[in-house]
């Protein structure tokens, strides 16, 4: 077993069932090493998982405290967690990219207004792979699916001239950052510095589905074309015109800039008690 695994996970939860060849492995696997370099131990984080592959791979599995909300409530949980837990208790969530961009997009966007000091670790696999490969909120226009056999019509949340991120940006998330499941330290590096805001974190992965976006968007479950595939989306060629646009690293970093929420609530609560609140 993995030193990473056997030190974090419960072991009732390894092997993962995901597919082989799923990116999302690489993905939970960073998010370990990322805890291991901040230092963090299984007492001082607690998980919050929503729906999906996503979901459903990092369900329960953190070897702490756990706890799930599908469908995109699961950033109500956390925003009344982090409002009961102490401040030094870290708060993560795995969330997919219908529970992020989607269906949970309004809680999110709550959330990164309110500058809730929690990180969310945003995994994008283009669609709706765990209920058969449906199109969703960053599948690339004109991808075929099992939904949509002649292609996307609509264009997703990274194209277009759109970026999700920026959105979150506006919206007031203090760290930002996105990343393939390919990348190594440098991803690590931006989950450590995510852990490290006492504000509200996103980091966005991409990985590949094999088994619906691989086989039905990209034809192909061979690993070496998918790989290569998403290699060049991250690369520079595939910036300009209307393909998905993404960029790897820290889009934003504003750490420190504005009072997190909990901690925020607890000062004015305490103004109010002794009498010293100012009315607004
Ligand atoms: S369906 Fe796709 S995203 Fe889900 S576990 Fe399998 S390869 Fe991974």
């Amino acid at each position: 077993m993995d030193y990473l695994a056997e030190r974090y996970l419960r072991p009732r939860k390894i092997p993962s069932t995901a597919c082989s060849g799923c990116g999302l492995g690489q993905v939970h696997k960073k998010i370990l090493l990322a805890v291991e370099q901040s230092g963090i131990g299984t007492d001082d984080l607690v998980w919050g998982t929503g729906i999906g592959c996503t979901g459903r791979q990092t369900f329960n599995t953190w070897k702490g405290d756990n706890f799930a909300g599908t469908h995109g409530r699961v950033y109500a949980m956390a925003v009344g967690l982090r409002a009961a837990l102490p401040e030094e208790k870290k708060i993560l969530l795995t969330v997919g990219d219908g529970d992020a961009f989607g269906i949970g997009l309004s809680h999110l966007l709550h959330c990164a207004r309110r500058n809730v000091g929690v990180t969310v670790i945003a995994a994008d696999n283009f669609g709706y792979q765990s209920t058969g490969g449906q199109y969703g909120y960053t599948t690339p226009q004109g991808f075929v699916t099992d939904s949509s056999p002649y292609g996307t019509r609509e264009p997703g949340w990274l194209q277009d001239g759109a970026d999700i991120l920026d959105i979150l940006k506006s919206a007031g998330a203090t760290f930002l950052a996105r990343h393939s499941s390919f990348e190594g330290q440098k991803a690590v590096d931006s989950i450590e510095k995510a852990l490290d805001n006492k504000g509200f974190s996103l980091v966005h992965f991409i990985y590949p589905c094999v088994t619906h976006f691989g086989a039905v968007g990209l034809n192909s479950r061979d690993n070496g074309k998918i790989v290569r595939w998403f290699e060049e989306l991250f690369s520079a060629k595939n910036r300009p015109g209307r393909g998905p646009h993404v960029t790897s690293g820290i889009t934003h970093d504003a750490r420190g800039s504005r009072p997190e929420f909990a901690a925020a609530l607890r000062s004015r609560t305490r103004e109010i008690r002794e009498g010293r609140h100012v009315q607004a």
